[in-house]
């Protein structure tokens, strides 16, 4: 069972309107075991529109399309399907009523524009809507008796998905608010019940501290374009998150696939996946501090080029003051001194960016707090400061323990904000490390 998705609107193809309907719609079908080949956006005119139904028709079992159901002359859909159907516009009673009675209701007369709202094509059924005056429609498209016009460049899908008799078209209103009623209504039950118990289930496992390609060459074949589940993997604020993919005839055993290409990415990537679907690092890093069962190690921060942001992660947490009570911001030299003991001779003769002055940072702070466990971050954020010897980028991370103060050197690309991110993140890989009683594998 799979689907197109078909929006329409100028706002969507301007740029001006972001299309959260397709989104929305498509997850929507996946939790009903229905794929989803593909997402068109066309302005509104009636050719475009046209056309892109024309194309889908036949490519696939099912095609949503929303929006241009209005009563104003750019709302052209239902005269787009009519044209590819080849059937003229009729006026449905059941809803020029159901209408009729809305203004009525609101003591307005029913403006002659909104007629046109209550026609679809004949042989066409009509979907209800719940909350607005575009009645929806569902038809039947055969991929053989359409009727393409001349001004539309074909889409294509793809040979897989080729070969269909005859597909579901369903047109609902573009306002989210009634798209969503109408589908959860009238469109999806069918679609689950066309979908026949298959099932698409999904899972995200998150990784930090290498590159996608990397990550990618440890997964080797599991990343295999034809397998199933499916491994991609995508990067947003420097992490590597990798997208398990599993379709199957039934839940049970999407389920059973899903957990088995979860194991194996594991087993490849080991402690590099930190955590699954909604987790982020701090919220794991808190999990394994407050889980041991006994008394929770707190934890400090002494922060310079991030400026609070990872005590700002660590307390994003809820219940974070079980671990964190204070955290110290030191920018200049003179701070780093008074506030975490860092001596001016040190800072003098390695530079405020220097492994020891992390390692120090980080040694006055848990003493000052009296924390288990304190990371020290120096660094330069940029875009000025940096220099050949130390280049912007260049960020000193150290977690000091009963056990002393282990520090890392690293070189984060990108910009300040990249930069500042990137060391936070960081350090609470360190610390997650540390609670893991490992070694950091990069
Ligand atoms: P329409 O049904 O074309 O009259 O759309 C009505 C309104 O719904 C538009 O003005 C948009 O603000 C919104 N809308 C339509 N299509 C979408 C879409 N694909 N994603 C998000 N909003 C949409
Ligand atoms: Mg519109």
């Amino acid at each position: 069972m799979n689907a197109i998705i078909l929006s329409i609107g100028d706002e969507l193809t301007l740029g001006q309107t972001v299309d959260t309907n397709s989104a929305w719609i498509s997850k929507e079908l996946a939790a009903r075991g229905c794929d989803v080949l593909g997402h068109v956006t066309v302005p509104d005119q009636q050719v475009a529109i046209a056309g892109a139904i024309a194309s889908a028709v036949g490519n696939c079992d099912c095609l949503i399309v929303s929006g241009g159901l209005g009563p104003t002359a750019d709302d052209l859909t239902r005269q787009a399907l009519a044209d590819v159907l080849n059937e003229p516009l009729e006026i449905n009673h059941e809803w020029l009523t159901e209408m009729q009675r809305f203004f009525r209701q609101r003591g307005r007369p029913m403006p002659e524009a909104n007629q046109i709202q209550a026609m679809i094509p004949r042989g066409a059924t009509m979907l209800w809507n719940t909350c607005g005056t575009a009645a929806g429609i569902a038809a039947i498209g055969k991929g053989h008796s359409i009727r393409k016009p001349d001004a539309a460049a074909p889409l294509s899908f793809g040979a897989a998905s080729r070969g269909h008799a005859g597909t579901v078209i369903f047109v609902v209103p573009g306002v989210p608010k009634e798209m969503k009623a109408m589908l959860t209504r009238d469109v999806f039950p069918d679609v689950e019940k066309r979908a026949g118990g298959a099932a698409i289930l999904s899972r995200t496992l998150h990784t930090f501290g290498l590159g996608e390609s990397s990550v990618a060459e440890m997964l080797g074949s599991l990343m295999n374009r034809d397998r199933n589940p499916s491994v991609g993997t995508t990067v947003s604020g420097g992490i590597v998150s990798l997208r398990l993919n599993s379709r199957f005839g039934s839940p049970a055993l999407a389920l059973e696939k899903l957990n088995e290409t979860d194991a194996a990415c594991r087993s490849k990537l080991g402690d590099l996946i930190f955590g699954a679907d909604d987790q982020t690092l701090a919220a794991v890093v808190a999990e394994l501090l407050t889980k041991s069962g006994g008394a929770i190690p707190t934890v400090t921060t002494a922060e310079s080029c991030t400026g609070g942001l990872l005590a700002k992660m660590l307390t994003d947490i809820p219940g974070s003051s079980r671990y964190f009570r204070e955290g110290f911001v030191t920018y200049a030299n003179e701070s780093k001194q008074r506030l975490l003991g860092v001596p001016a001779e040190m800072i003098e003769k390695f530079g405020a960016v220097s492994e020891p002055v992390a390692q120090a940072m980080a040694a006055g702070a848990r003493r000052a707090a009296n924390a288990v466990y304190a990371l020290g971050i120096t660094g330069i954020a940029g875009p000025d400061g940096g220099s050949e010897a130390k280049p912007v980028g260049m960020v000193c991370i150290a977690l000091a323990s009963e056990e002393g103060e282990a520090v890392r050197t690293f070189n984060f690309p990108g910009d300040r904000e990249w930069i500042r991110d990137r060391s936070a993140k960081m350090a609470l890989t360190m610390l997650r490390y540390k609670l893991l009683a490992k070694p950091l594998p990069f």
